[in-house]
Formats: C-alpha cells, structure tokens, sequence
C-alpha cells in the first residue's frame, strides 16, 4: 500500500514538474530568448521577474513601472506638450522572432521623434496581445510599441493601441514575413515607418519603465489616445509566431499611485 502511494507521488510531482523543464531547455536554446514568461504559477512569470535575474530587480522593486491603467479623471491636461513631432524616414529593416515577442528592427536612418528639443532616434518596433496598457480600466486586442533613443541612452516609446476591426496597413505590409519569421532574422527590405498610423493627435504622457525585463525606468511613454483597428486574422498571426506559451505577452498592469499622467489635446480640452 505505502510503496503503491509513494509511487503515486512520485509521479505526480514528476508530471507537474516535466513541463517547466521542457520550457527552461528550450528557452535556453534560442538565442535573445529571455528565461520569463506570463503565466504566473511557472515560477518566472511577471510577479517573479524581479526575482529571476539581479539585473532585473526593478521588475519587483521599481515604484514607476509599465503598463499602467491610464485613467481620465486622473490626467493633468498640459497644452503645452505639443503635437507628437516625428519624422520618420523610409529604411532598411529585418523581422525577427524574439520568442516573447515579433519585432521589427530598422538598420539604417529610420529618422526621429522630438520631444521637448530631444531626438530620439527610431530603433524598432514589436507587438504585445492584449493591450499592455488598459485606458479607464479596459483592455483592447493589441498594443504597438515603437521603440527609440536619444545621443545620451534615453529611451523614449510610443504606445499605439488596437481592437479588433480592420486590418492595420503597417502589419499589412509585412504580414507574409511575420507568418513565416523564424529563429534567424528576415530581411525585409526598406520599411518606411510613416505607415504606422497614429490616428490622433491626444496622447498620454508619463515617465514609466520598459514593460519587459530588466524592467529598466526612466522610459518617457507617449500612448496615443485612439483606438486603432487590427484584423483578428493579423493578431493570431502574430500570436502564432511567437514561441510556445508567449501567445498572450502582456504584462498585468502596474500600481500607478506616483506616477503623473498628463494628456496632451491639440484643441486644448480635456480627455
Ligand atoms: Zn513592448
């Protein structure tokens, strides 16, 4: 009876255990793939991510971190921030899978943004399913982060975020390539920027972190106050692509308490 028991234990504890074992070796086969995932309950999901790594410390400790819940009837309306200024320029770019994430990675001059006399030059972009960010406590299907940096290492990065409707004409252009991306980089070409929509003029502007590991502050958010639209076809692609387990790569928002919104709109009214 007791060794019957015993080796009912032992077989349970094995089968629970196996799958986090089969994901540690893979992660650690494939290279940019980072030892995180989403799923709280795997030991390395977003409350852990702090704990992982003592790069990553921030992840757990940091009072300003990304994504937050961005709340209308907690912005300061400041009509002096300005119309977002980019100037975005046509580039070379590839696409690579990132195992947590598809992204896109321009290698030439993809040009600028420019934020209080601050270029930050454009680097790359990459999608996360749901929305990280949440607008008054609502999640949508997919949030665009277009990622850039200043001569002195800030990093600045733009928020778009989309529900399900029509297609979006910047994932639209590189669909084929996104469907078939693998472990190696794909060349795809000159990329021009510009056809990321922004749609509106009325953004969020706060000083939050990068919403991945090492969780890294400091980042200036613009999050554009528009829903866009993206086909569900165009998501489950991306979805699709990413490594097992990574399908859903967004992380639960986080306590916003010191952190000041403000809300530009270029007709000077509020949210
Ligand atoms: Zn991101």
């Amino acid at each position: 009876m007791t060794t019957i028991f015993l080796f009912l234990i032992t077989f349970l504890i094995l089968s629970s255990c196996l799958p986090y074992l089969s994901k540690a070796t893979f992660v650690s086969e494939v290279d940019d793939e980072t030892p995180f995932t989403y799923v709280e309950g795997t030991g390395k999901g977003p409350k852990k991510w702090g704990e992982i790594d003592p790069h990553w410390k921030v992840c757990g400790s940091g009072k300003t971190q990304s994504p937050i819940d961005l709340q209308d009837r907690r912005v300061q309306v400041f009509p002096s921030l300005g119309k977002i200024k980019r100037d975005y320029k046509p580039a070379p770019a590839v696409v690579k899978n990132r195992g947590h994430d598809i992204t896109v990675i321009w290698r030439g001059d993809a040009g600028d943004i420019n934020i209080n006399g601050t270029d930050y030059k454009l680097l790359r972009c990459h999608w996360h399913s749901p929305s990280e960010h949440t607008f008054n406590g609502s999640r949508y299907d997919l949030e665009l982060h277009v990622v850039h940096l200043s001569s002195s290492g800030e990093i600045a990065v733009i928020g778009i975020v989309y529900k399900y409707g029509h297609p979006d004409p910047f994932l639209s252009k590189m669909f084929h390539h996104i469907k078939s991306v693998g472990k190696e980089e794909r060349n795809l070409g000159t990329v021009n920027p510009g056809v990321i929509k922004f749609g509106s003029r009325k953004y969020y502007r706060y000083i939050g972190s990068l919403t991945t590991p090492p969780c890294t502050e400091g980042v200036i958010w613009t999050v554009v106050k528009k829903v866009r639209t993206v086909s569900r076809e165009q998501v489950a692609a991306l979805r699709e692509a990413v490594h097992d387990g990574f399908e859903a790569n967004a992380r639960p928002t986080q306590q916003s308490d010191g952190i000041a919104v403000q809300f530009y709109n270029p007709s000077g009214g509020s949210t």
